[in-house]
């Protein structure tokens, strides 16, 4: 199968620290195309489990466990959804939205292509870092004031973990995911939840404005012109919905796909399902050039 390469707008740190940013992917196979179309379990595991399945390498290290897969940063897994539509897919996005402006609704059509959307890879590598807060922020213990906080970037791991608590309870998931970055405050380190608790509202404003300073960026913002009422409207891209919503709408076709190739060829569901999209095309369309000759010959 063809394989393509990417850099991390992040990148991957091993034990020791060194970060990983180049990898090598091919495209997703019918397997993975249903394992994303199922509405069952969990979203941010099976994006684990396909990204373990299609990455072949980053830098040095292959294969990819699910345990790589679920350390990298929020970011390059989006990065990597992203790759994978392309090489899967293709980079053409087409979609209608309403106009969101009261007085006009109409009926808007976007059209754009995957790689024009804006990556910043991150500038500082990490894996941790160090924010300093200022004075009025400051974390007091027994009389001391610390104002040292050490932290790492939202991973995979972290999505798994508070998905579905995120819809329960969006600011307590919020806490726990601060609670799960934040490595040391002063030389207190693997700081416990009520440390986090204790942190003042500046505090983990601080804290969290630094997360997002140093991490790289997938600017998901578009704007968009309205061709009736030409005043223009954000429209916030979300990939997640978007990678998975558009495997449930193709997954009808995918099983045709492979149930016509099946009839024909005699090949097995399992053999099928371990091709991508693109070659299941091309024996379709052979066999439909050959079933036209046919035709033609009677
Ligand atoms: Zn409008």
């Amino acid at each position: 199968m063809e394989e393509r390469s990417c850099i991390l707008p992040g990148g991957w740190a091993d034990a020791q620290g060194e970060i990983h940013n180049r990898v090598v992917f091919s495209a997703l196979t019918g397997r993975e195309e249903a394992l994303l179309a199922d509405t069952q379990g969990n979203g941010p595991a099976k994006v684990t489990a396909v990204l373990s399945r299609c990455l072949k390498q980053i830098g040095s290290i292959r294969p990819i466990s699910e345990s790589i897969a679920r350390e990298l940063l929020i970011v390059d897994r989006d990065f990597l959804l992203l790759k994978l539509h392309e090489a899967t897919f293709g980079s053409r996005v087409q979609a209608t939205l309403p106009c969101p402006w009261p007085d006009c609704g109409e009926k808007v059509d976007i059209d754009f292509t995957t790689e024009d959307i804006p990556v910043s890879p991150s500038q500082e590598k990490g894996p941790r870092f160090t924010v300093v807060l200022s004075p009025e922020a400051a974390f007091v213990k027994n009389g001391k004031a610390h104002r040292e906080v050490t932290f790492r970037l939202p991973t995979g791991a972290d999505q798994e973990r508070l998905s579905s608590r995120l819809a329960e309870n969006e600011a307590q998931a919020l806490s726990e995911l601060l609670a799960r970055c934040i490595r040391s405050i002063g030389p207190h380190e693997m700081t416990s939840a009520e440390q986090i608790e204790a942190l003042s509202p500046l505090a983990r404003m601080e804290i969290e404005r630094e997360m997002l300073r140093i991490a790289p960026k997938i600017e998901l913002n578009m704007e968009v012109n309205c061709p009736e009422c030409a005043r223009l409207f954000t429209v916030p891209f979300d990939l997640q919905d978007f990678f998975f919503g558009e495997m449930r709408t193709s997954r009808d076709l995918l099983y045709r796909e492979v149930h016509y190739l099946a009839y024909h060829y005699h090949w097995s569901e399992k053999e099928i399902m371990e091709m991508p999209k693109d070659q299941r095309r091309n024996y379709i369309e052979v066999l439909a050039d050959e079933i036209e000759r046919l035709n033609n010959a009677v």
